[in-house]
Formats: C-alpha cells, structure tokens, sequence
C-alpha cells in the first residue's frame, strides 16, 4: 500500500469515458440554451476533467459578471427614480386644472425640472457612452483647440449653479489637438463630479496651466473627498465609492469613460483626494506645441 501512495490514479475505464464526454457535451449544451447554472461533472483525474472544470470555472465567471450587471441596471433603474420622482412631483403642480403660481414660483418650477431632466439625460448618456466606448468606437476627431476655451465653455453650462465656480486660465494660449467634443466631456464629468460631491455654495475651481510638454486642466473641490483605498478602484467601471454614493446619484462610468478619452490622446488624468477634504482631478493632455520656450 505503501508503494502505491505516490503513483498516478489510474485512468478512467476506457468505456466511462464517452459517457462523462457526454454529460459535458450536455451541461455546454443545456448553458447555450440558456439554464445558467448548468455545470458539467467533474469526476475523474484525465483530460476530460480538465475540461469540465475549465467549462465550470467559465460558468461561474459569467454568473458572476450577470450578477453584477443585474445589480448595475437594479441600481441605475433605483438612481433614476429619485429624479424622475421629482419631476412628476413638480409637473403636477403644473396641471391644467389648477391655477398657475407667480412668475417666481413658476421659474424655480422650471428650474427644477431643466435641472431633473438633464440628471436623467446624462446617466443615460453615460450607460450609452460605455457602448460605444466598450465598442472600440473611440475615433477621435481631432481639431487645433486652445484648451482655455474648452475650459472657459464648460465652466459657462455649469454657471447657473449653487456652486461658486472659479476658473483660472494663463494670458498665453494653451494649444492642444484634441477632439474637442470628447474633451468637454471629460471636463463636464470632472466639474458635474466636484458639484455633485459637494455642499451648495462650495468652490470648485478649474486652473488651466502648461506643465512642461503637457496642459494639465485642474478640477478641485472642497466636498466629501475619497479614501484612499477607494482612490485606487475610481477609474474601475461601475465603481462608486461608498463615502459619496448615498450623497447623489450616478452610474460609476464617467471617469471610467473620462479615462480611455484621456488616454486615447495620449495623456492620463491625476487625482488627489482627501476624505472629508475634497478632491482634485488633473486631465493632462499633450500640448500642441510641445514644450513651452524656457
Ligand atoms: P458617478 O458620479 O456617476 O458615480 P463617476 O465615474 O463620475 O460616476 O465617479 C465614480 C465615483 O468616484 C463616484 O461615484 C464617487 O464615488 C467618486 N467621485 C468622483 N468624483 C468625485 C469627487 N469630485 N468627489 C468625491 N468623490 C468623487
């Protein structure tokens, strides 16, 4: 008995092994036609079990990733409600059979419904985005840009806010070739972010400045910052820090999305955060001109 502890197990019997090729063929066969949980038997110690494990693993893998995306379209339908909520509430103080309030009332209605509507325009625009960025749909159009116009227009959409926003920008101009489109939106998602994570009233300044070879576009805010465990998992898709999710509503796909923009310019974005703090996010794209003259 002793002798035999090391040896290799013997193989299975040469007829067991159409039958167990058969239950994996019928476990591939029952996942394809869509029972999920389908898992191959894993008896024995040769090549098919090799098989039946790997197709098992695989099984799980998937499961898993359509847990998480179940619970991604679970949370965005939840994240919607609250805005759309808000909007049936205030269109109702709209309806036909009632009178309409004063003129100053009427407009912070409308405010408020401008405000829900593009909340619930740009989750959706997001969950669109990583379509198409996922897609490799990512073609740059690229134009000679001064990146202080990029700014100095973003800033501008974001003006009528509660926020007080600063911008601060160089005499010089900042060129860069960029697709101006996708450059916005990063900087939209960069400022929207420091807005959402932050109380009304708070600054949120955006510098433009030339860093060597680089223009770095600096986007900072004194809100409720980032641990910096979570610092690291920021640019993972769907990632939601758990300090700032329950302090506004969102997908976890802007800087996701922000980032692969980013790169496919060839540039990165920097963070530095504190908790409780706030933040800062630095898009750094190449200049247009190289170096600056010393
Ligand atoms: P969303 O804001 O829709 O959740 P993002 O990809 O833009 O998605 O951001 C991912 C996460 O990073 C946010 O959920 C939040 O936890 C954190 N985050 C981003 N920007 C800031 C910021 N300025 N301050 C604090 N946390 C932030």
């Amino acid at each position: 008995m002793e002798a035999a502890r090391g040896a290799a197990p013997p193989l299975p019997r040469a007829r067991e092994r159409p039958r167990r090729a058969d239950a994996i063929r019928a476990a591939i066969d029952r996942y394809g036609a869509g029972s999920h949980d389908a898992r191959a038997p894993q008896g024995g110690l040769d090549e098919l079990r090799e098989i039946a494990v790997a197709f098992n693993e695989m099984a799980a893998a998937l499961a898993e990733q359509r847990k998480g995306q179940l619970g991604i379209l679970a949370g965005v339908a939840h994240d919607l409600r609250n805005p759309l909520a808000a909007l049936k509430l205030t269109v109702d103080g709209l309806r036909p059979d009632r009178p309409l309030p004063c003129e100053e009332r009427l407009r912070s209605m409308l405010a408020r419904i401008g405000k829900e509507a593009a909340r619930c325009d740009r989750m959706l625009t997001d969950l669109m985005d990583i379509a198409r960025i996922e897609g490799g749909e990512l073609d740059l159009r690229r134009e000679a840009r001064d990146a202080r116009e990029l700014a100095r227009d973003v800033v501008e959409l974001y003006r009528p806010t509660a926020h007080e926003l600063r911008l601060s920008l160089p005499e010089e101009p900042v060129p860069l070739c960029c697709d101006p489109i996708r450059i916005e939106q990063v900087l939209n998602n960069l400022v929207a972010n420091a807005i959402k994570y932050s109380p009304a009233g708070g600054a949120v300044q955006v510098t433009v400045a030339r860093v060597g070879a680089d223009v770095s576009i600096a986007v900072s805010d004194r809100g409720v910052g980032i641990a910096a465990d979570d610092q690291r998992r920021l640019f993972e898709r769907y990632f939601r820090a758990p300090s700032s999710s329950g302090v506004a509503p969102g997908v976890g796909l802007g800087l996701w999305a922000a980032r692969r923009i980013a790169e496919a310019h060839g540039g990165r974005i920097e963070v530095t955060s504190a908790a409780g703090r706030g933040s800062t996010f630095t898009p750094q794209l190449p200049s247009a001109s190289g170096a600056p003259p010393a």
